[in-house]
């Protein structure tokens, strides 16, 4: 039996997308066949069943119904796999096999359903180009095609860039180690290729205008992602204009480790948002600005003429809060126009999102016109790209339903008076009944037979109707359509206009009302350029607002920038944790470094508050290079390279990361990558081995940093005798962390001042864990022995 041709067209589709789900769309069910249908009912569930198409034997076969599609699809492709999707082409017609095609594949990174995105995060699918047999560069463009942003980049370390980027897909010419990464488009990497795929995708003749040689590698990594998405989305890319170029060295480096120990954008133990820096900078009002304002905080700046020009802005803010108020609350009406953008081009947007986006266009244009005097550049250069597309709002405004309904299928959603054949088309049905009974009279009149009568059926439609006996005075413009015994049927061309207009009218209006939406879009389309400069400054405005907001409410200050190496911060929070603890509970410190004084040797009992302090002072230094302002009285920062984090083996261990070998791989890097512009955070180096070896490494590993190094460096340790440090260089100062005994309790004062912590306080420290009396004493005992050996 040969196989059906329905079959063979599915065999066809899996054959062309081998990696691939294949949704073969039979009716209202997408279906999956063979080992699709095995691994998928084995991965989300479905009921196996089983199909005869002309083959031997049943085809193993599961489906879901359309309608609910996305709901399956989404299981699929957060579980990593990818979902072609094969669409009927046309109505089923009895004869024929149906017209069907693949439309589009769904990946990860390129979903574009409002379920399977995040509002306050980009979703970003990344390509990876590594010259071959050379893993030290790395070429990388990343794309999110719901808001059609695009940027490219040279990179010196994988690992650390794809932590800032936080891609959800990634595709490489090479296998990358320790990344899920797609490799099956090595071709659309290699140099000719790519070139060509650019410069046909833009129109352009050379990368050039996008601040990119033609030569660099760069244009490798964006062939190949705009290759993976013309093929994924069928060339669905309207929204995607431009490649914007990220430079690594406009950036303060935050390395993958850092990111995670200063807890920028999730926390360390759960990996959610809630607990992070960004949670606490995050208090905007639009879906653009929480995207932003994620960008700007896992991606601190390094330029001081770009900090200022953040800061200035959020100054003039804090400094007019009214005003603020102002933008806040228009801001607070906006819904997602970068998505918008993005389901424009994709094609799935519907009347709906149309009114939101005309609705977002109405508050562009009291956004603009509510900032006519405001004094700082960004603020007025953002303002001055606010285009509130008056036009295309009317012409939308005009077309579409201002409460179309949900669903498109029965119409009914674009505008009375908008197109005047449509008009004819909903009035022919109740019109038509009007008409006739007029035509009825004006050829009553015309024929001279009163005994004429307007009269339906389906085989023939409409028809005049005359006794037999009175046909003869019929006039010769009369058409006749039949007779029965007694009388005679005619038509006129007048009955048959109507009549035409009438009959299938709600069908044609349908169609016409979904070709006046495609004219819509179209013209949407044509805007998309302002439309994405207005999602950006939109989402400017709002980060702006938001730090602005955050800074008032705190009562933090503006930092002082400096690139003369000076580190002066009084009365510093932790910006987390003082958010979190009850007022006035968090003790404020003091730190202070300079390109002399470069090292703060930090001794003090587990508990007493080391890791804290430094950490809070990373993270003012990271946010003065946000631009925000900063929880201190007040705050002199320098421009910085880049913050290294070696943070404890104590607090490692309850992830169980801690072994010796990631301490010194860590050390390693900060060894081989800090310069004098740079911060470094080391907490408890040495840990992880034996007393003595640890001593030897830290008060080692120390020096080098000290005499070779010269950055600033916050040294937190237990091993006391690296006080002597203090008193050999003058670069280092010794500090401790305070804490009162009263009646053998320890008690942490919290407070960080100069000095030399003697005793390490481990016995007292582990009796408030209630540890019983009897084993403390003892353990007193024995350290008292060990003291009086020489220790
Ligand atoms: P250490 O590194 O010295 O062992 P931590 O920095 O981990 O100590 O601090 C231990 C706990 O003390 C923290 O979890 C926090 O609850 C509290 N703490 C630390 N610093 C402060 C501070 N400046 N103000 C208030 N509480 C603090
Ligand atoms: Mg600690």
């Amino acid at each position: 039996m040969a196989i059906s041709p329905a079959m063979r067209k599915y065999l066809e589709f899996k054959a062309t997308y081998p990696d691939c789900i294949v949704f073969y769309r039979l009716g209202d069910f997408y279906e999956m066949f063979f080992e699709d249908a095995k691994t998928v009912s084995a991965a989300i569930g479905l009921t196996l069943t089983g199909r005869s198409c002309g083959m031997d034997e049943r085809a193993p076969m599961c489906g879901v119904p359309h309608h609910s599609a996305n709901v399956y699809i989404k299981k699929l492709v957060d579980l990593g796999f990818k979902v072609a999707i094969a669409e009927q082409l046309e109505e089923a017609n009895g004869k024929t096999l149906i017209n069907r095609d693949v439309v589009r594949i769904i990946t990860s990174g390129t979903v574009i359903d409002d379920a399977m995105l995040t509002d306050d995060k980009n979703n970003f699918v990344t390509a990876v180009y590594a010259p071959e047999n050379l893993l030290k560069e790395f070429y990388i463009a990343w794309c999110d095609i719901t808001t059609g942003e695009l940027y490219a980049g040279q990179f010196a370390n994988l690992d650390d860039a794809l932590a800032v980027i936080n891609p959800t897909e990634i595709i490489s010419n090479v296998k990358l180690a320790g990344i899920v990464s797609n490799d099956r488009y090595e071709y659309a990497f290699t140099p000719k290729t790519s070139a060509a795929t650019v410069k046909k995708y833009f129109g352009i003749n050379s990368a050039a205008v996008f601040d990119i040689p033609d030569n660099s590698p760069i244009i490798n990594a964006v062939g190949g992602l705009l290759e993976y998405l013309l093929i994924t989305q069928k060339n669905k890319l309207a929204n995607i204009t431009k490649i914007s170029r990220i430079d690594d060295g406009e950036f303060l480096v935050l390395d993958k480790t850092a990111l995670e120990n200063l807890e920028i954008i999730q926390s360390y133990r759960e990996n959610k948002k809630k607990g992070s820096l960004l949670f606490v900078l995050d208090k905007t009002k639009t879906p653009m600005g929480a995207r932003l304002i994620a960008n700007w905080t896992a991606a601190p700046l390094r330029k001081t003429d770009k900090i200022k020009y953040r800061a200035d802005s959020i100054d003039e803010l804090v400094d007019n809060s009214s005003f603020a108020k102002v933008l806040r609350d228009i801001l607070s009406g906006f819904t997602d126009i970068a998505r918008f953008g993005g389901k424009v081009s994709n094609g799935n947007v519907n009347p709906r999102d149309i009114i939101s986006f005309t609705n977002s266009l109405s508050l562009i244009e009291k956004l603009k016109g509510s900032m006519p005097a405001v004094k700082t550049d960004l603020l007025k250069q953002t303002a001055a790209v606010l285009n509130p597309l008056t036009e295309l709002r009317e012409y939308l405004t005009r077309a579409i339903k201002s409460e179309p309904p949900a669903l498109m299928t029965d119409g009914g959603y674009i505008n009375d008076g908008f197109n005047s054949n449509l008009d004819d088309l909903r009035n022919a049905k109740d019109l038509g009944k009007e008409w006739l009974l007029k035509l009825e009279t004006k050829a009553k009149k015309e024929t001279g037979i009163e005994k004429l009568h307007l009269s339906y059926n389906r085989v023939v439609g409409w028809y005049f109707e005359v006794p037999l006996s009175l046909s003869k005075s019929v006039p010769y413009s009369y058409i006749r359509k039949g007779s029965t015994l007694n009388t005679e049927r005619f038509t006129t061309d007048e009955l048959r206009e109507i009549e035409s207009k009438m009959m299938g009218a709600t069908d044609k209006a349908i169609k016409l009302e979904s070709e006046l939406f495609n004219e819509c879009t179209k013209t949407i389309k044509n805007n998309i350029d302002a439309i994405k400069a207005n999602a950006n400054a939109v989402a400017v405005i709002d980060a702006v607002c938001s730090l602005a907001s955050v800074a008032q409410k705190n009562e933090w200050v503006r930092p002082e920038l400096n690139t003369s190496g000076v580190l002066e911060l009084t009365d510093a929070r932790h910006p987390v944790l003082a958010d979190i603890m009850p007022e006035n509970e968090f003790v404020a410190n003091d730190c202070r470094l300079d390109n002399d004084n470069t090292t703060m040797l930090i001794t003090g009992p587990n508990m007493a508050g080391k890791s804290t302090f430094m950490k809070t002072v990373a993270l003012n230094v990271i946010l003065a290079h946000i631009g925000s302002f900063v929880p201190c009285r007040s705050a002199i920062v320098p421009v910085t390279d880049r913050i290294f984090t070696r943070i404890g083996a104590s607090d490692d261990m309850l992830t169980g990361k801690s072994t010796f070998m990631v301490e010194m791989n860590e050390v390693s890097n900060i060894i081989h990558n800090a310069t004098k512009q740079s911060l470094l955070l080391l907490d408890e180096i040495g840990r992880g081995t034996g007393t003595t070896d640890g001593f030897a490494l830290a008060k080692s590993i120390l020096q080098y940093i000290i005499e070779k190094i010269g950055a600033k460096t916050m040294f937190a340790t237990h091993f006391h005798k690296l006080i002597v440090l203090g008193r050999e260089y003058g670069q280092v100062k010794n500090y401790k962390v305070l804490t009162r005994e009263i009646d053998g309790k320890i008690i942490f004062l919290h407070k960080v001042a100069p000095g030399e912590e003697q005793n390490s306080f481990g016995a007292e420290v582990a009796k408030l864990s209630g540890i019983p009396n009897e084993i403390i004493a003892n353990a007193k005992k024995i350290i008292k022995e060990l003291e009086a050996n020489g220790g």
